[in-house]
């Protein structure tokens, strides 16, 4: 080195602004792709919305469902919906599964109020439902704003009846009252975590009495106006599952414009990215690409349609016989995305990040090599080779991502679906799109990172060996 040479360009490894190098081409792409996103998270407020939203896509862009006649080859284009509520895509390389998959694993269920099995009761002439928070929320940031129900109620018969009350502008919305400031005194005072109690998030559902002597005449008024429309009594919300959901438009945010405000970015903005990545394999891809849209990461990825489900066995075995290769060997010869958010670095809350390993607003598709809490445990960890593996492919493909952690260290932590798919033996890194105000009722992303994660998923799926 001489000394008068500046080799901080040659040396240094400095993140930079998306927007310094975009040209108008790039920016007309990006726009393109963000208002398909805009479209698909307004109308996929649910797991379920989610998964209908992707199957009619996916069956717009050749995809049919997979069934035991379905005969594979490659090329071939299916999906298999996991009882409603999760999904799995493929399309069948040219190369044998024995050899391995690209696979993309992103969530499409969000943080919100379930309604209780039993909802509806009367108090002082108001009518209410009961609600059992999911996933991780702050409670006060639910209160005081419109939300809609959307959901699921199965009747005895089989026979199920979708609702959706509050998505059309004529409907009605919902709301969980709060505290004047006046009378507020006592519960400003509290801890943040204690001001709204869990059993104080009740939906305000009607006021009007019933036209007769009897009691709870505000609930019955209520009841009969369900019987009406969907022909369900009260024993019906046992088998129901209902979840009260912001009524918050889908919106540009910003006088630039640069960042869209919406309910569930977490983790639709990377869901979409996959999944519109994977419709938009043309012909043959060299190795099959499988994009996956788990439900149950915000309460731990249990149960039948999480992530830890033998339902991913289920259909990628079907893969595997048809070709006569093992799932042993296809899992350890694959490379798995774990497409999901990461937290954004917020001037306003500056001191819980670290700023050299937090991720930026337009800076492109966040890469994690882990996530976890403390020493990190409950993590993935991808290993360094890995790491390395995605570099070479993202800056080959023209992708600007950025490696972040969530927070400082001790601060706190978080997970993503990444560590069920390393425990299955399948190399996996973390990559999604930062956000402001995760799991709050409003998040906000930047176009920007969004289509990077778009492109990121797509060159995941363009990868040969
Ligand atoms: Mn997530
Ligand atoms: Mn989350």
């Amino acid at each position: 080195m001489d000394g008068k040479k500046d080799y901080r360009e040659e040396l240094f490894y400095e993140p930079k602004n998306g927007y310094d190098a975009m040209d108008a081409g790039e920016r007309a792409l990006m726009e393109r792709y963000c208002e398909q996103y805009k479209i698909f998270l307004d109308g996929a407020r649910t797991e379920r919305e989610s998964v209908r939203s992707a199957i009619e896509l996916a069956k717009l862009h050749g995809f049919e469902e997979l069934t035991p006649e379905t005969s594979l080859v490659p090329g071939s284009r299916v999906y298999y919906s996991n009882r409603g509520k999760s999904l799995l895509l493929a399309v069948i390389g040219e190369k044998p599964l024995s050899g391995g998959m690209n696979l993309t694993a992103a969530h499409v269920d969000s943080p919100r109020l379930d309604l209780k099995q039993l909802p509806l009761y009367e108090d002082n002439g108001l009518a209410f439902f009961k609600t059992h928070y999911y996933g991780g929320i702050k409670k006060y940031q639910w209160t005081a704003i419109p939300l809609e129900l959307h959901g699921v109620i199965a009747l005895k018969d089989g026979e199920s009846i979708d609702v959706c009350i509050g998505r059309d502008p004529g409907d009605p919305v919902f709301t969980v009252s709060d505290l004047l400031p006046h009378l507020a005194g006592e519960q400003m005072a509290k801890k943040l975590s204690e001001g709204i109690k869990g059993e104080a998030l009740n939906l305000l559902a009607g006021s009007v009495p019933y036209d007769d002597d009897g009691k709870d005449r505000v609930k019955l008024a209520v009841m009969s106006i369900l019987n009406s429309s969907y022909g369900i009594t009260e024993a019906d919300f046992i088998s129901s599952e209902l979840y009260a959901v912001p009524a918050f438009e889908v919106r540009d945010l910003g006088l630039d414009r640069s960042m869209i405000g919406g309910y569930g970015h977490d983790d639709r903005s990377c869901a979409f990215a996959e999944l519109r990545a994977i419709l938009d394999i043309e012909g043959v891809p060299a190795r099959s690409a499988v994009c996956i849209l788990a439900d149950k990461e915000e309460t731990g990825s249990d149960g039948v349609s999480g992530m830890k489900s033998q339902a991913f066995e289920y259909f990628m075995g079907r893969l595997c016989r048809a070709q006569g290769c093992t799932l042993e060997d296809c899992f350890a010869n694959s490379l798995c995305v774990s497409a999901d958010v990461s937290a954004a670095f917020d001037p306003n809350y500056p001191d819980v990040s670290e700023k050299r390993n937090a991720a930026q607003l337009n800076y492109g598709v966040a890469l994690n090599k882990f996530t976890g809490a403390r020493g990190k445990s409950g993590t993935n960890d991808a290993p360094a080779e890995l790491v390395a593996k995605i570099r070479r492919v993202l800056d080959g493909a023209g992708v600007q991502w950025q490696m972040c952690e969530l927070g400082k260290v001790d601060q706190g932590g978080g997970g993503t679906v990444a560590m069920f798919m390393g425990n299955r033996n399948i190399d996996t890194i973390d990559a999604g799109v930062p956000v402001l105000s995760m799991h709050a009722p409003y998040e906000v992303v930047a176009k920007y990172d969004c289509y990077m994660t778009y492109k990121c998923m797509a060159a995941v799926y363009a990868i040969e060996e």
